[in-house]
């Protein structure tokens, strides 16, 4: 198959994936990206290219635009998307109220299938190429967001929710049916094409010990699986978490006990931690999701992410919706910003983007394939423009550099400034005009 070329304004962060203070960041005024087979064959400044006489006749050209990785959400409920803004409820009451109602709908597998179409229609839009999703607990519905998923060729990692107390008696499972559809959805899609099995124990109020110890033993079983649950996101479910498990020493330690917590394990939130979880975290290699609607939403708390990073914790801003109020990265950025501001710590907009890209890409594992724009790697990307946005146009015209411009589109920005987003070099969603 031929290349492709795009030329256009290009900001990328060059890997391997950078630390504190240094996020390899790289902006070209006026480059191509070559893309062949799903992959980024080259990205070269067109000054380099005009010297080897390079055709540029034959470049698709992007007017105004910018082309960046593409957005990578590792924390969000695919069935969530209709009590997105819903009134009025911390977590707790929250999840009673309209979280369990809206899944207990994905029974219906008609439903549900339409329902994954939607959600994955929706992340392609805000430009978010790759996420960590929770399903239901119904075990199609994670079978019809995977298959979704293949036909556009994501790398989507995703899992059936584990729950088996504390819920309504319509979406618990048990350990052992947890165990049958657990086995038979990695069998079926794990490391098939992009896709991921990502084990999804909903939190520990709602799997009792038994579906936890079923956990561990899957992890060992394939070593290759990733976890997603939530830790320390509202203070009324830590106590609630300490009445339940009293044996432990703290939220952690009900995961950690059924060895749950690994490098390739994702936390939700954890805005209360202790110095003891925090290292704990740190010295398994697992990672935090930062999902700074949520926490404003829902009367969370303010996110330490200071303390975060002191200790080397991996780190992604996500959305967590339907907690979180958008799946845009650009407003999820804002209210990180705005989070970090009320703890004394200024997000720059390159940190903001790294942290919603190739970073949480190194959060999720799969920086090796994702988050660089560069030769070899997989080509998921957006491009961004404000043709659609007047009032961000206007802004734009007083920016003097690309780093006033990023957080201009952070700060003010939405799904609109999305006019297309890439997934393995095609074409999978454009703005409509
Ligand atoms: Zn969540």
């Amino acid at each position: 198959m031929a290349a492709t070329f795009i030329r256009s304004r290009i900001a990328r962060f060059k890997s391997p994936c950078h630390s504190a203070g240094d996020f390899g960041f790289d902006y070209i005024e006026d480059g191509v990206i070559a893309l062949e087979q799903g992959k980024i064959l080259w990205l070269e400044p067109c000054e380099t290219l005009r010297r080897q006489g390079f055709d540029f006749s034959a470049c698709e050209e992007l007017e105004n635009s910018l082309i960046m990785a593409g957005f990578v959400d590792a924390h969000v409920h695919a069935p969530q998307l209709d009590v997105v803004g819903a009134y009025g409820k911390q977590l707790l009451d929250w999840l009673n109220r309209y979280t369990f109602p809206a899944e207990l709908k994905f029974a219906d597998a008609s439903y549900s299938y339409a329902k994954n179409q939607y959600f994955v229609s929706q992340l392609l839009a805000h430009g978010t190429t790759s996420a960590m999703v929770y399903t239901t607990s119904f075990r199609h519905s994670t079978e019809h967001l995977f298959e979704i998923a293949l036909a556009k060729n994501m790398r989507l990692l995703a899992g059936k929710v584990m729950m088996d107390r504390n819920g309504p008696s319509g979406l618990l499972d048990s350990p052992e049916s947890a165990h049958r559809d657990c086995r038979a959805l990695i069998e079926q899609w794990h490391q098939r094409g992009r896709l991921g099995y990502a084990l999804t124990p909903r939190f520990s109020p709602t799997s009792s010990r038994e579906q936890l110890e079923v956990a561990g033993q899957l992890m060992q079983q394939y070593p290759s699986l990733w976890l997603q649950t939530h830790l320390s996101e509202n203070r009324d479910e830590i106590d609630w978490v300490k009445q339940l498990f009293p044996e432990a020493q703290d939220y952690l330690a009900t995961y950690e006990h059924y060895g749950l917590v690994t490098e390739k394990s994702v936390f939700g939130h954890g805005i209360y931690l202790s110095e003891s979880e925090m290292q704990r975290i740190a010295q398994r290699g697992a990672s935090i999701a930062f999902c700074p609607s949520s926490n404003l939403f829902l009367g969370s708390g303010l996110f330490d992410i200071a303390g975060i990073k002191q200790h080397g914790i991996k780190l992604a801003i996500c959305s967590d919706v339907g907690g979180g109020t958008s799946l845009s990265a650009f407003k999820n950025m804002a209210d990180a910003y705005k989070i970090c501001q009320l703890r004394g710590y200024s997000l720059n907009p390159l940190e903001a983007f790294y942290l919603s890209s190739c970073g949480a890409a190194q959060a999720l594992h799969l920086d090796a394939f994702i988050g660089h724009l560069e030769a070899g790697y997989e080509a998921d990307f957006v491009v961004i423009n404000a043709d659609t946005h007047p009032f961000i146009q206007q802004r734009l015209k007083s920016c003097s550099n690309i780093e006033e411009e990023l957080f201009v589109y952070m700060t003010c920005g939405d799904e609109r400034l999305i006019a297309k987003t890439y997934i393995a070099g095609q074409l999978q969603y454009q703005r409509a005009a």
